[in-house]
């Protein structure tokens, strides 16, 4: 077999067979392909897609298995884990983990970082003073099965073909292609040896899929490509025009998943929590309505039982898990800004991508991959859609390391923000579902 064959029949749209496609993830992962061939590859499937029924399972399985795949068969009960596909605030993963341990579904949860104007579940848990994302697999395992749920970082032997494919496809202008989106996200979620994934797919203006139609398409994509494999999964399309809550940034969304696991908090974080909590919880057990799931979710809120994982999750990681009572223990900036209005009005939008690009420029993301973030940069919104503003009145609030960081963070803010004469109607949190 040779890649040249491969790359041309692709770039003619033939089907390429399952033999044929594990040819080019081995040679991927152990070099003997060419990054110039995988390269002109991806580009031929950027424009040509990959056949559903057949060439994508085949895909994934081998992407799949390119590395680690963990077994947790011997872990009692169902595991569990949830997918978003990523946005600014979103901050979910951390009361969701937790929230879903707390009522008996395992959660193994292998994590990404920020990227680009998103942030990333590992930076904010880092931001916990202790916090230790690099656990070895075993110990990961282990607490799966005692605590009920391991956050961790992707490891050099989960999915390794995928490490080298994403970063050709970064440098090839192909990210942007469903059937490799979707290949890409479950080679990885897939080898956590999960039965079951939940996706959070958003849309918007600050998410990778800015239609919903896009996001919908890849959403059907990735729940038949598990199910094809024979892992349970469902979807939800959720909105990301403006950001999810108040806080943006690791800290400040630390903090705020504090308070929703303490029973307040925002409403829509909450409300996205129990959402997604429900799908898990079915996911385990088909048979449980979605009432039950709901009271279930919201009794470990309301007695504490929630917060309490999250404490011990902190604990065993090696975090202070003080922060739970006391969220002051988490670092805080050194300057911090009130930015006020310059005239009156309603908030008519807040550009989800300009006010994640603002948190990155106080040092809450990174311009480059290598980049370090500062745990306690980061913004809060005093004001959402919909929401009046006064003139001179506060709508935001910067925490950053120095005044050339809120500067900058300042002139974006004042960009995501758009003030007019009459509120408009509030985008549903959660579009539809895919099941
Ligand atoms: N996230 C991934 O892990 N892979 C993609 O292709 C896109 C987003």
């Amino acid at each position: 077999m040779r890649a040249y064959d491969l790359i041309h029949k692709k770039r003619d749209g033939e089907k390429l067979s399952p033999d044929e496609l594990r040819f080019l993830v081995r040679g991927t992962t152990d070099g003997t392909v060419a990054d110039e061939q995988l390269a002109a590859f991806l580009m031929a499937v950027f424009f040509r897609g990959m056949d559903p029924q057949t060439e994508l399972p085949a895909w994934l399985d081998a992407m799949l298995h390119s590395g680690r795949v963990l077994d947790l068969s011997s872990i009692a009960g169902a595991k569990v884990d949830k997918h978003s596909t990523g946005g600014v605030g979103d901050k979910i993963s951390l009361p969701l983990a937790p929230l879903v341990a707390a009522c008996g579904v395992k959660v193994p949860m292998v994590s990404g970082r920020g990227l680009g104007h998103t942030g990333g579940t590992l930076d904010k848990l880092e931001s916990i003073p202790g916090f230790s994302v690099n656990l070895s697999i075993e110990k990961f395992t282990q607490l799966v099965d005692e605590l009920g749920l391991c956050l961790i970082g992707q490891t050099a032997e989960i999915a390794p073909a995928d490490r080298k494919l994403y970063a050709l496809r970064d440098a090839t202008a192909t990210v942007e292609s469903i059937p490799l989106i979707a290949s890409s996200i479950l080679s990885k979620k897939l080898a956590e040896g999960i039965d079951a994934l939940v996706l959070d797919v958003k849309v918007g203006k600050g998410a990778f899929m800015k239609s919903r139609d896009d996001a919908r398409e890849l959403a059907r994509t990735m729940v038949d490509l598990c199910r094809a494999v024979g892992r349970g999964c469902t979807a939800l399309l959720t909105s990301m025009d403006e950001p999810l809550g108040h806080a943006v940034g690791n800290a400040c969304e630390v903090r705020e998943s504090i308070e929703v696991l303490q029973n307040q908090g925002p409403a829509e974080i909450r409300e996205l929590t129990l959402e997604l909590g429900i799908e898990m919880l079915q996911a385990a057990d088909a048979k449980l309505p979605r009432e039950q799931a709901r009271a279930r979710l919201e009794k470990s809120l309301a007695d504490g039982s929630a917060l309490r994982k999250f404490a011990q999750l902190i604990e065993a990681q090696g975090g202070d898990a003080r922060v739970c009572d006391d969220p002051d223990r988490l670092p805080k900036a050194k300057s911090i800004r009130e930015i006020k209005a310059e005239h009156s009005g309603v908030v008519v939008a807040l550009d989800a991508e300009q006010v994640g690009l603002a948190a990155v420029e106080l040092g809450a993301g990174r311009a480059r991959k290598e980049d370090k973030v500062d745990p306690a940069a980061g913004l809060y919104l005093r004001k959402k859609v919909g929401d009046p503003v006064r003139a001179g009145e506060v709508f935001a609030e910067l925490h950053g390391a120095d005044e050339a960081r809120l500067d900058a963070g300042e002139k974006r803010m004042r960009a995501a923000i758009t003030l007019g004469e009459r509120a408009p109607e509030k985008a549903k949190l959660v579009l539809e579902r895919v099941g």
